[in-house]
């Protein structure tokens, strides 16, 4: 495996050859790229990766010396040629040496007086990234493509298999990005195990190739080895306007391919300005959240939970945000950016859980058997505080306990089932019921339900939405009923916005409803009609 302008330069050789004992090819740092040799005389010691002194330091201290000089003096019978047809190509210099009766011939990349090829990679004689840069600036395209490639666990391969065979395979990564990205503007190594490659064209058709070709394990110095890489691309003035914004979208896409899940098909590699504005403004709201906790910026709204004749037996309590930067930021935007801050989410769900608690504790006594459910986040359920927590603001609002219905996810009892057995076995001492929120989108395993004593599954929207033109929605409704039935469960149906899907549930054995046909989250004092 070697890198296509060596490539190049070896056809360019190849008449030389029958000269020369030994060809050597090595970086502008005196490297060995790679050694040709027509007998295998002293090429042992001449491997890939090694310096090209310390190979003839081992000779006498004469010979040392004037190889030496002829690396370092530009004055000594180096050939420049320039690598044909390639822009991003090194100069070469050629010289040939007698060493023990051999003749060796040298070549070797070459600083040439182009600002674009002063900051050349030794190894692989792409520009650097300092170089990438400067060429990036003065290509000025209409239209353009940048794919960044990144190898995966590089530095697995460097102590797995050593650092020679770790340079064979950045090399080999070269040439196939030569070989597959044929009308490349530039390719260039921007990192240890990173490389960019920027065009005038679409690249899908090429990204699809390299990834199809490297999917092969290549032998490497007499080792098996795959390779894997992470990919991101950009196409410009598609989604961005420049080319530099071109190559911070292919970065960005290139981490968003690192953070999918590895085992999902088609993984997507290409930059996707929406994901890239849902990304800023989660950045935005992350640095908002803790300051908005501060300035008491959220607060709570209540939706209705009907019974069979639209009787109100319940409230659910629904957090809001109104920012003062951002103005209204939905619960399902800014909850699992709170979630991704222990800290943030415990603050918020503790305060809700108390503000809920304290709200219905207050009501008149003619709603004295409303329950309230309070929606609580996995990051809270596996403290083990929230147990004292809970008790804590039953004790400090003075609503009892029976009043009281937490919902949590299928997923916190799946993950760990002990402590979220433990954890509802004291709940339920306490007199709180458990509702499971979102049921059915979550986890397949069903056995937790006759593990856990829960009170109500709360039927997710998904279903409920479809219920009445898709027979099998209706289905899965009808078995998510009868099954809680079964099992002496309630079930809640969610998100019901219309009379036929509330007829079609009722009809199915459904006791409780919930949804904007009843009453959309509200001030709980307008919600209630209070005065
Ligand atoms: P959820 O717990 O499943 O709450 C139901 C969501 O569906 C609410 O959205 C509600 O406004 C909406 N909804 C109810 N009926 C209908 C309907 O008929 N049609 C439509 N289109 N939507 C309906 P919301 O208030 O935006 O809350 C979104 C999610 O944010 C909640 O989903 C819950 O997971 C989370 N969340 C809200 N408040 C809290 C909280 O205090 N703590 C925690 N941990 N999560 C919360
Ligand atoms: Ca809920
Ligand atoms: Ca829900």
């Amino acid at each position: 495996m070697i890198s296509s302008n060596i490539l190049t330069i070896n056809s360019w050789i190849r008449s030389a050859a029958p000269l020369a004992d030994v060809i050597v090819i090595c970086s502008t740092k005196g490297q060995v790229l790679c050694v040709q040799s027509s007998s295998e005389f002293h090429t042992a010691e001449l491997k890939s990766g090694m310096f090209i002194l310390d190979m003839f330091k081992s000779y006498k201290e004469p010979l040392t010396q004037s190889i030496e000089d002829l690396l370092n003096n530009q004055k000594s019978n180096w050939l420049t040629m320039n690598c044909p047809g390639k822009e991003h190509a090194l100069d070469w210099r050629l010289s040939t040496v007698v060493i023990e009766n051999k003749n060796y011939i040298l070549l070797q990349g070459h600083h040439c007086n182009r600002q674009l090829h002063s900051e050349l990679d030794p190894l692989t004689g792409l520009p650097s990234r300092d170089a990438f840069f400067e060429k990036l600036k003065e290509l000025a395209l209409p239209s353009g493509y940048v794919c960044v490639v990144d190898i995966r666990k590089f530095k697995d391969i460097n102590q797995t298999y050593g650092i020679a065979c770790g340079n064979e395979v950045l090399n080999g990564i070269v040439s196939l990005a030569y070989r597959v990205f044929k009308q490349a503007r530039i390719i260039a190594r921007l990192g240890d195990d990173q490389f960019c490659i920027v065009g005038d064209s679409s690249y899908t058709e090429e990204i699809k190739q390299f990834i199809a070709d490297l999917d092969s394990p290549v032998y490497c110095l007499g080792q098996l080895i795959k390779v894997d890489a992470y990919i991101g691309s950009c196409a410009f003035p598609e989604t961005v306007s420049t080319l530099n914004e071109a190559f911070e979208g292919a970065m960005f896409a290139l981490q968003a391919y690192k953070d999918s899940d590895e085992n999902q098909l088609n993984r997507n590699w290409q930059f996707s300005s929406n994901d890239y504005r849902k990304k800023l403004r989660a950045q935005k709201l992350k640095d908002l959240i803790g300051p908005a906790i501060n300035k008491n910026e959220f607060y709570l709204l209540y939706q209705p939970i009907v019974d069979a004749d639209k009787n109100i037996v319940a409230v659910e309590a629904l957090m809001r945000w109104n920012s003062s930067e951002e103005g209204p930021v939905s619960p399902a935007e800014f909850i699992p950016i709170a979630e991704n801050n222990p800290q943030h989410i415990l603050t918020l769900g503790s305060w809700a859980l108390r503000r809920a608690c304290s709200d219905i504790a207050a009501l008149p006594s003619s709603w004295g058997d409303l329950k309230v459910s309070v929606n609580v986040s996995p990051v809270q359920f596996k403290k083990p505080e929230f147990l004292q927590d809970v008790r804590d603001i039953l004790r400090l609002t003075g609503l009892s306990a029976n009043r009281l219905q937490l919902e949590i996810t299928e997923g916190v009892l799946v993950s760990n089932p002990k402590a979220g057995a433990l954890m509802l076995t004291r709940l339920k001492e306490m007199g709180i019921t458990i509702a499971i929120d979102d049921f059915g989108i979550g986890y397949s395993s069903l056995s937790y339900l006759k593990d856990f004593s829960l009170d109500t599954l709360k039927i997710d929207k998904s279903f409920v939405d479809d219920i009445v033109s898709s027979k099998k929605n209706n289905a899965i409704c009808a078995s998510i009923i009868d099954m809680s039935n079964r099992l002496v469960l309630k079930s809640t149906a969610e998100g019901i916005e219309s009379l036929d899907q509330f007829s079609a549930l009722k009809e199915l054995g459904c006791k409780s409803f919930q949804g904007y046909f009843f009453g959309k989250p509200q001030v709980l004092k307008d919600l209630l009609k209070l005065g």
